[in-house]
């Protein structure tokens, strides 16, 4: 199992909260474009010679390419690799990017599932965190996506500030009324270098307080179960049978390639990270270099990757896994260091496997981080 990811730059404009990259400016749009194809073609021997299971669009906005855009870097992929014919192929998009005709158009390229970025549909909410859409939008593109995608995802943030449990149950009940096959949902963090932190800073916006957030994840994890979804990962929740394959091949460890600007790989043991500038990506790439750094990781590295991934999904943690992976000493340390939290009720043995408990789900990447490996 192994996928290319694509990291698509450019957004219509700064959501306050966000802090991954890309440029509002689509100048470079077009050398872009060349570039990535680039990148790819430098990169094929970063994969294993296996069929490829999904080819995902993130960013960014990759809905701010045209269908024939998109459409042009598939074909880039299936020129230097081999695609499943089941391959997932997913793309994000924002409501406000859509236009009659736009999902017969991405679907007749490949596009077979969409990630679509709600966050909110309420319209205080929308504009507070600055998306570029509205609550109409957001209605209007679901009843379309629904008309055209089985399976299809949406993102919803909890923890806004000035939400209410009443206005996260309508967001949840809304988006349930569209019958997502797949819901992503995090918590809004304050990002250093972001137009909230500075509002933060300069009390313009006070935060939620963290029981409300606490109790608006606890509502949504109830909720979402109780209507069918498998809450397979902390942040994702999945009707049976359409669980990211993409995410989920990140969080098993398997190989994959990132593509474009900031856009991170793994393989063999070897994590890559491309820079993230718009401009010394495509000139990097122009002079015919690589845009990237790369670390080998060490055994310790990967098993702290390993706790971390398997709590936070529904899988746990076996401890035959690890033994089996990095010997006798690792699980011994892992036994010893779960103790504590089990006696707190935080995590608990289902046979082999450690998993979180659900009363501490929310706590999970605090949990995972004090079981981490410095040195041996
Ligand atoms: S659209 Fe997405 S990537 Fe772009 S600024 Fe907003 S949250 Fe960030």
């Amino acid at each position: 199992m192994s996928g290319v990811y694509f990291h698509i730059p450019f957004c219509k404009q700064a959501c306050h909260y966000c802090n991954f990259h890309f440029s509002t400016s689509l100048k470079h749009k077009a050398e872009l474009m060349e570039a990535l194809k680039k990148e790819l073609s430098l990169r094929t021997n970063e994969l294993p010679a296996t069929p490829l299971n999904s080819i995902y669009f993130g960013g960014g906005t990759p809905s701010l390419l045209s269908p024939e855009e998109i459409g042009n870097l598939i074909s880039s992929v299936r020129d230097h690799f081999t695609v499943n014919e089941q391959a997932e192929i997913t793309l994000e998009m924002n409501p406000d990017d859509y236009y009659e005709g736009y999902f017969e158009q991405i679907k007749a390229v490949g596009v077979n599932r969409l990630s679509v970025g709600i966050q909110s549909f309420i319209p205080e909410e929308l504009s507070a965190m600055n998306r570029a859409h509205n609550a109409e939008q957001a209605f209007s593109v679901l009843e379309r996506v629904q008309q055209h995608f089985a399976n299809f995802s949406l993102d919803l943030i909890y923890g806004v500030p000035g939400s209410t449990m009443d206005s996260w149950e309508k967001n949840i009940n809304t988006a349930l009324s569209f019958q997502p096959s797949h819901i992503s949902s995090y918590a809004l963090t304050v990002e250093p270098k972001t137009v909230l932190a500075k509002q933060v800073k300069e009390q313009q916006v006070q935060l939620l307080a963290e029981e409300m957030t606490v109790q608006q994840f606890d509502y949504l994890v109830e909720t979402l179960t109780e209507e069918g979804y498998d809450h397979y990962e902390l942040s994702s929740f999945a009707f049976p049978g359409f669980r990211s394959v993409n995410n989920t091949s990140y969080w098993q460890g398997k190989p994959y390639l990132g593509i474009g600007p900031s856009a991170h790989s793994y393989y063999q043991n070897q994590r890559s990270w491309n820079l993230s500038n718009n401009k010394l990506y495509i000139n990097k790439l122009n002079a015919g270099e690589l845009p990237l750094e790369r670390e080998q990781l060490t055994k310790i590295d990967r098993y702290n990757e390993f706790v971390m991934t398997g709590l936070r999904t529904a899988e746990g943690v076996a401890l035959h896994d690890i033994q089996q992976q990095f010997g006798d000493k690792f699980a011994q340390l892992f036994e010893e260091q779960v103790e504590k939290h089990l006696m707190v009720q935080h995590l608990y043995w289902d046979g082999d496997v450690v998993k979180v408990t659900k009363k501490a789900k929310f706590l999970v990447d605090g949990i995972a981080s004090d079981l981490f490996l410095l040195n041996l």
